[in-house]
């Protein structure tokens, strides 16, 4: 999963919850969001930069 700030590639699989940790190639505090679909009941992941 790509960093929001700086482009690089996160390895996230190992990690789990909503706490926010730093991007190991920038430093930036980001957070993984994790929205549900109700209908397709897919789960939609994506990091956002954790203000
Ligand atoms: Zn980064």
């Amino acid at each position: 999963m790509k960093c929001p700030d700086c482009g690089e590639d996160i390895e996230i699989e190992d990690w789990m919850g909503d706490e926010p940790f730093g991007c190991p190639y920038c430093g930036i505090i980001l957070r993984l969001i994790t929205s549900k679909d109700a209908y397709s009941d897919a789960n939609d992941k994506r990091l956002v930069i954790c203000e």
